[in-house]
């Protein structure tokens, strides 16, 4: 026969258990749906994350917005940094027409890296 305070302990250890299950629930979803927005990306789009990632050079505390702009996982292109990343990205496309998005990714952050 259980005490009542190891009634209560495992009570609790079920309710914990409980609780982890549904955070853990949660999280896979929103893995699911940052992979999702991520595959569903432009060639600009990631060029532009390609160039934040090498360029930007400012706290992400308070100093760049990029992962602010960001809603249940997804980016939101229509805010200013996606958006300045962005119109850079398509800058640099119309730039090398010839060269497609994936090369001139790895050619900046190529260039970007400190030797
Ligand atoms: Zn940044």
């Amino acid at each position: 026969m259980e005490t009542s305070g190891s009634t209560q302990a495992a009570e609790y250890a079920r309710r914990a258990v409980e609780k982890a299950k549904r955070d853990l629930a949660l999280a896979q979803d929103r893995l699911e749906r940052t992979e999702s927005a991520e595959r569903a990306l432009d060639s600009e789009q990631k060029l532009a994350v390609e160039l934040h990632e090498a360029l930007c050079t400012w706290n992400h505390t308070d100093g760049c917005g990029w992962h602010y702009e960001v809603k249940d996982g997804i980016a939101d292109w229509s805010r200013y940094d996606h958006a300045n990343y962005l119109k850079r990205a398509k800058a640099l496309a119309a730039e090398f027409p010839s060269i497609d998005h994936e090369t001139l990714g790895a050619i900046v952050i190529q260039s970007a890296k400190r030797v």
